[in-house]
């Protein structure tokens, strides 16, 4: 069932024209890993290399989570990886609102298929989506202060956990920024026992 219904978001991920990003896709970037996964990561949006490949995360961002997934000993096989947007916004500007709106409904199916038990934010846009969707508005504070921190959704929610962290991007150029995201991961090695 779970693979019928991520099979058929895919063909309609494909085929998709519901935002104008459609006119520039070279690949739509669907998510990549296992789709029995306890803990899911939500980015923004692919850029250039993830749209050339259809693959989330392959660029320099990428290899940043490949060595906080390593040092927690996680691999992407382990995982489930996707973004809010399925394609490429121009030149990587900021999604829009109403890109977001109409994407936001095919990672509702991924994460209802999938049902993980923890869903790991990267970067605020998906912070504050994902917060915002599961119930957690009240709690949504600038990612500076709650990076790190997990969020317990509503019993409508079945349990599941919300933990924003930054995304991989700031840590390229800033060692400082690299350590905390690997402070942050260890959270998720805890849970993930
Ligand atoms: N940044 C994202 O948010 N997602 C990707 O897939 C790549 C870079």
């Amino acid at each position: 069932m779970k693979e019928k219904i991520l099979k058929k978001i895919k063909q309609e991920v494909l085929a998709c024209q519901k935002c104008s990003l459609y006119k520039d896709r070279i690949y739509p970037v669907i998510g990549q890993g296992s789709h029995k996964a306890k803990i899911m990561f939500i980015g923004e949006a692919p850029g250039l290399n993830e749209s050339k490949t259809g693959r989330p995360f392959c660029g320099s961002s990428g290899k940043v989570l490949d060595e906080l997934l390593d040092s927690i000993n996680l691999k992407r096989e382990d995982v489930y990886i996707t973004n809010i947007l399925k394609d490429r916004p121009p030149k990587n500007r900021d999604p829009k609102i109403e890109e977001i709106n109409a994407c936001f409904g095919y990672l509702e199916r991924q994460i209802k298929a999938i049902n993980p038990k923890i869903i790991c934010t990267l970067g605020r846009y998906s912070m504050q989506l994902l917060m915002q969707k599961f119930g957690l508005e009240q709690d949504i504070q600038s990612i500076s202060k709650i990076h790190g921190r997990i969020f317990q959704c509503g019993k409508l929610f079945q349990g599941l956990k919300i933990i924003p962290l930054y995304h991989p991007a700031v840590a390229i150029y800033n060692a400082n920024m690299n350590s905390i995201l690997k402070k942050d991961f260890e959270v998720l090695k805890i849970l993930n026992k």
